[in-house]
């Protein structure tokens, strides 16, 4: 049973994963070019350690995490030759930079060799994020943050509670769901590394209780471990946010700015646990993902298990092509998921689906004014004031908009979903959120200016003191000398004197 605490907002979206759950997972093959941009995690590009026309074998590193830097690694998702390093043609929407490392297949599927490991659960907690950085993993859920990382904060604060999160609340999305059904016990096998890694007490893994098949799979993988529970949550969107999963399991508030650590939660996604798995016991990096192919404009909607680099119109190609040209396609879920110009864009460790979607799956209606209802704020699932911060950044006043709490918006979308005026809320807020980052960045570009103009003035102070101090020990040192040289000369004379006056008075006896 869910947590009695009542979970605040939210949607009842209308789910559509029937659609992609009618057959098993299906392993797609190698495409004829693998695009692999060098920032498809939250954070700075990976660095390139290949050339061009280096040949490449599976699971090699491509690209290298830059140091202590927000950063994943990269790695060749089959064997092949690197045929560029530098731009891609079809920039990705989710990667601020272009830069990409582009690799065509031989075809052979060779494998880096790899040395075989002892148990990795006798890893030392530090160990298990040295290799899970080594393997470049990222939250597979959506935000991509590097997954060592997570670790290693974990490892420092008391972490009571791993939470697996399992709610794919996004409408249409259903490869976790598929992921749980069919590879259960190689999530409990990351879960449990995980918690070695951070030092949790107990695993719970939140599943919504729309997904009976995968609660099943996941309790029959759990069922050896006491400490390991399977727990259903309620269907309701967006639950798979992490504070409305640690308010539905521990039934504990994540304050206002604050972070799941300070309630003693750390949550991950069941994919990111499966990687952690494929990692330290298959000495598998992350090089695909599962990917759920949807929406009305798809012949064969499934879920497939997709090399990372793959070009998406190879992909929906392969899941029997478009049966119409679609009104969107959607990179993610139709609430948080991205806008595709192109098909011609990589899959990356992010891409969750690909939907193609006919006309009537997409809201197109007009915006109408806001007849103040208050709907939004019943559905925000942040507590949050939606049409006043709305305003506020339309007017282009961000600071308001902050001060209405735009910093803990998550972006769901359940505003705008559930507003009669179809005022598109969201974007108002990801244009407001783009503006403050943008103002951030350039304050701190000041504040670097300023200090390092400060640091200048110091430097340049203390050369005109150290030039002066030289100068005054110069004129010092030849004062002295000709002092010495004037009192050397004046004993001469006097001595000169002296000898004179001496032989006068000799010669005078
Ligand atoms: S739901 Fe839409 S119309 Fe209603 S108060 Fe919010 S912004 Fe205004
Ligand atoms: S998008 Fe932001 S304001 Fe709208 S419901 Fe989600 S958290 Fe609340």
């Amino acid at each position: 049973m869910f947590n009695k605490l009542k979970i605040r907002g939210g949607v009842h979206a209308e789910e559509r994963k029937e659609q992609s759950t009618c057959q098993p997972v299906r392993k797609l093959g190698i495409p004829p070019l693998l695009n692999l941009p060098l920032r498809q995690h939250a954070g700075k590009p990976a660095q390139p350690v290949v050339k061009v026309g280096q040949q490449v074998k599976k699971g090699e590193l491509l690209a290298t995490s830059t140091g202590d830097d927000v950063c994943a690694s990269l790695h060749a998702p089959t064997s092949g030759t690197v045929t560029a390093v530098g731009e891609i043609t079809a920039p990705h929407p989710s990667s601020l930079t272009t830069q990409a490392i582009t690799i065509e297949p031989d075809g052979l599927d060779e494998s880096v060799p790899v040395e075989p490991l002892a148990d990795p659960m006798t890893l030392e907690p530090g160990e298990i994020a040295d290799r899970v950085d080594q393997a470049g993993i990222v939250g597979l859920g959506g935000a991509t943050f590097p997954a060592a990382l997570k670790l290693k904060s974990g490892a420092r604060q008391k972490i009571d509670t791993l939470i697996l999160n399992g709610s794919e609340c996004e409408p249409y999305l259903t490869c976790d769901d598929m992921l749980m059904r069919e590879r259960a016990e190689g999530i409990i096998s990351g879960a449990r590394l995980i918690q070695r890694a951070v030092g949790a007490r107990r695993i719970v893994a939140g599943i919504e209780d729309n997904k009976p098949e995968a609660i099943a799979a996941m309790q029959a993988a759990a069922a050896n471990y006491d400490d390991v529970t399977i727990q259903a949550i309620p269907t309701r969107y967006p639950m798979g946010s992490a504070k409305q999963l640690i308010q539905a399991i521990m039934g504990k508030e994540v304050p206002a700015g604050g972070r799941s650590s300070d309630v003693g939660a750390l949550v991950h996604n069941v994919a990111t646990a499966f990687a952690v798995h494929q990692a330290l016991y298959e000495h598998q990096p992350l090089i695909s993902r599962l990917v759920t192919v949807s929406g009305a404009c798809i012949e064969a909607p499934q879920n497939v298990e997709v090399l990372l680099g793959t070009p998406v119109s190879w992909l929906l190609e392969q899941c029997g092509g478009l049966t119409e040209d679609p009104a969107r396609i959607v990179m993610g879920g139709p609430m948080m998921g991205q806008i595709l110009r192109t098909a011609d864009v990589p899959i990356t460790k992010g891409a969750s689906g690909i939907l193609a979607l006919a006309t009537p799956e997409i809201s197109k209606n007009e915006a109408s004014p806001c007849i103040r209802c208050g709907s939004c704020v019943s559905a925000c699932p942040m507590g949050l004031v939606p049409l006043e911060m709305a305003r506020h950044a339309k007017g282009d006043d961000f600071d308001g908009a902050k001060e209405f709490g735009l910093r803990d918006c998550i972006l769901c979308g359940s505003c705008a979903y559930v507003c009669p005026s179809h005022i598109p809320l969201v974007h108002y807020f990801q244009f407001a959120k783009g503006e403050l980052s943008a103002k951030r960045v350039q304050e701190r570009k000041g504040e670097l200016t300023k200090s390092l103009s400060e640091a200048r003035k110091a430097r340049l102070e203390r050369e005109a003191e150290e030039k002066a101090r030289l100068k005054a020990e110069k004129a010092a040192k030849a004062k002295a000398a000709k002092e010495a040289k004037a009192r050397a000369k004046a004993e001469k004379e006097a001595k000169a004197k002296q000898e004179a006056e001496q032989a006068s008075e000799e010669s005078g006896s």
